[in-house]
């Protein structure tokens, strides 16, 4: 039987550099910023959307105040 070990790794969220355990946060597909939860999710309802398959897009994204992301599209 698998062993759940508790989370050992740890990251830091690129908004607001709180350190987090990986699994509760995740990658933006679009800004590529690590974030916690709250950054990446922002509500209960958004983490259920992406359990179900929805793209991993951080609350700043959707609104459109991410930064620019460094890979991708340039200029203009
Ligand atoms: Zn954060
Ligand atoms: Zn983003």
């Amino acid at each position: 039987m698998p062993f759940f070990r508790p989370s050992i790794f740890r990251s830091e969220c690129d908004a607001c550099h709180k350190p987090f355990p990986v699994n509760t946060g995740g990658v933006c597909v679009r800004c590529r910023r690590i974030l916690c939860p709250d950054h990446l999710h922002g509500s209960i309802a958004r983490r259920f959307a992406i359990a179900l398959g929805a793209p991993m897009v951080c609350v700043a994204c959707r609104s459109g105040e991410a930064p620019a992301a460094t890979v991708g599209r340039e200029g203009r």
